[in-house]
């Protein structure tokens, strides 16, 4: 540094050499003692032994080039010390301990806070360079080794997400144990202290899951809840006999008959999975399941365990927020659990399964997909078999579904639930015309014509036409995309057809044949169970044809029906 060039001798060390020194001198450590030498830099040294020369010495010049490279000299040596130094410094401050972050709970006098820091409660000082008053309730704090709050961080952006059940009378929430936990009462964040609360409010944590910081959903619990299920019989779903008797095996004996499975050890299934074409009755099936079920426990032990029936569809489970879809399930599961440990017989009917189930699904529910699929496999491993919970599963795609759902122990019992034939067809037709109505011909008569008319093979009645890969064309006909719901709906338009004509001719008719028979007509050319689009794809999904084999599959054009159909209801 330049100052150490300028450095002069120090005034104890001048006075004591005479002015107008001269050669004939002795050497300095004659006039100075070794302290006062020792505290002289080399420098100092050189402009002494300079003063002592005379005036015009020849070594005056050589004295002179050696103070240069001595003043260089220690300028070098006085930037290395500083270098050493800074570096000293952040050694210093790498080997120092990390701090910690905590979440400030509240002030407790000026000086100190209570702080949470990783699970444990600590009162801790502020640093007096801190206002209180500018530290939050639920914000991160920094602390020292000491445990000191040595500055205050803002608000955690991250943390799990639970939802209210209760707000307690001073503004406290109780949250339920959706995350794994107990129970837990916790306090509002600063950001929260106004903010009007109720329960089912979805709410983040700070890390240390002791503040709710922020709301972050209305907290959608999926809930398509059946308290109780309408009077079903079996007898009230037509052409599915061999569906009907593979549940009945599957539930209602080793229910009714546990003692026996027992003996013979004889594994008895959580549940099962419906697939088949839409509208053909699985949800039907799901609903008569826990109907029949009450009714076959009441007749044989006398003891009515009223039916809990959960609904739901696969893809309302599918959220985009992260966690969310997890929670959803365990969220349905625990109601099933809760209501089963109350006495019920609760049933989970999961519709359109593959979409939460499935496999080689790639996109954009993929990774919610790896997730939800062994989420489930261990709820269900957690469900004692048949004894509390009964797991429906209903598919269009049962070959979507991930054989890891599908394995012994979990759902292994899968039930075709087929497109009803022409004799399943007039039974249905029979359970819709029911004889309180006023019908023109007995139910059964009626319901033979119309489903004959259903299923003839009439140019009429053709409808699809299906291209194979192996260039083998195929044409299918109304009989044979025939489905519950489909004369359901037939039904009801030949119901109003009648009140129609009985308001227009302000006389008392019945429902007739030409009723059915025309309604039959326009429900196909305009039922919105159909596609409108000649997409391939959307029809595939009406059809049990492996995707692998069909080139084409669209509507016969011109379609024979629209003729016929148009401007009839
Ligand atoms: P899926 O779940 O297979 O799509 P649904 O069970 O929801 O079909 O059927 C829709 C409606 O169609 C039912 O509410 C019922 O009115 C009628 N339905 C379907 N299949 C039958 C059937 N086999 N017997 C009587 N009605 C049926």
């Amino acid at each position: 540094m330049a100052e150490s060039k300028k450095k002069s001798v120090p005034p104890s060390a001048l006075h004591k050499l005479p002015a107008g020194t001269s050669e004939s001198q002795g050497p300095l450590t004659d006039l100075l003692s070794p302290e006062e030498m020792e505290k002289l830099s080399a420098l100092q040294i050189v402009d002494l032994i300079v003063g002592k020369l005379p005036p015009r010495h020849p070594s005056i010049l050589d004295m002179v080039y050696l103070r240069e490279r001595v003043a260089g000299l220690e300028e070098m040596n006085y930037q290395a010390r500083e270098a050493i130094e800074k570096l000293d410094a952040i050694v210093e401050k790498l080997r120092s301990p990390a701090f910690r972050v905590g979440t400030f709970l509240m002030p407790i006098e000026s000086d100190k806070a209570h702080v949470c820091i990783s699970g444990t409660d600590y009162v801790c000082r502020i640093d007096p360079q801190i206002p209180l008053s500018s530290l939050q309730v639920g914000q991160r704090v920094l602390c020292n080794e000491a445990f000191a709050v040595v500055q205050g961080l803002g608000f955690d952006r991250n943390g799990p997400i639970v939802r209210v059940d209760e707000l307690l009378s001073d503004g406290r929430l109780r949250i339920g144990q959706e995350t794994g936990l107990m129970p837990l009462v916790l306090q509002r964040s600063s950001l929260l202290a106004k903010e009007k609360l109720r329960p089912g409010l979805e709410v983040r944590l700070d890390v240390n899951q002791r503040v709710a910081l922020e709301v972050v959903g209305v907290g959608k619990r999926v809930e398509r809840s059946l308290e109780t299920v309408t009077e079903l019989p079996w007898g009230a779903i037509g052409g599915q006999d061999e569906a009907v008797q593979a549940i009945r095996d599957t539930i209602e004996l080793p229910i009714l008959h546990r003692d026996l499975f027992k003996r013979f050890e004889h594994s008895v299934p959580k549940g099962f999975l419906l697939y088949g074409p839409p509208g053909c009755g699985k949800t039907l099936l799901g609903k008569a399941t826990a109907y029949n079920l009450r009714q076959q426990i009441k007749t044989h032990t006398g003891v009515d365990r009223p039916e809990f029936f959960l609904h739901v569809k696969g893809p309302e489970i599918l959220n985009m927020w992260v966690g969310e879809s997890e929670r959803q399930v365990r969220d349905l599961f625990a109601q099933c659990r809760e209501r089963a440990s109350e006495g019920a017989l609760a049933f989970l009917f999961v519709d359109e399964a593959e979409s939460i189930l499935g496999t080689r699904r790639a996109g954009r529910y993929h990774s919610i997909l790896s997730t939800l699929v062994p989420m489930f496999c261990t709820e269900m491993d957690g469900l004692e078999p048949l004894q509390n919970v009964v797991v429906i599963l209903a598919s269009n795609r049962a070959d979507l579904i991930d054989p890891a759902i599908l394995r012994p122990g979990r759902i292994d019992r899968k039930i075709k639930v087929r497109r009803p034939d022409q004799a399943g067809s007039q039974r249905i037709y029979e359970i819709y015309l029911r004889e309180s109505l006023p019908l023109a011909e007995p139910k059964t008569d009626l319901a033979a014509a119309v489903a004959q008319a259903q299923f003839a093979r009439t140019p009429e009645n053709q409808f699809l036409e299906v291209v194979y890969r192996s260039g083998k064309k195929d044409i299918l006909h109304r009989g044979d995309l025939a489905s519950g719901a489909i004369i359901a709906a037939i039904v009801e338009r030949a119901k109003s057809l009648a009140i129609k004509r009985s308001i227009e001719t302000k006389m008392p008719t019945t429902l007739t044949r030409e009723d059915l028979l025309k309604a039959f007509e326009s429900e196909y050319a305009e039922n919105d169970l159909f596609p409108s689009t000649d997409l391939t794809e959307d029809w595939l999904k009406l059809t049990d044809f492996d995707p692998d084999n069909v080139v084409k599959l669209g509507p016969v054009k011109p379609r024979k029906n629209e003729s016929l159909g148009a401007g009839i209801v």
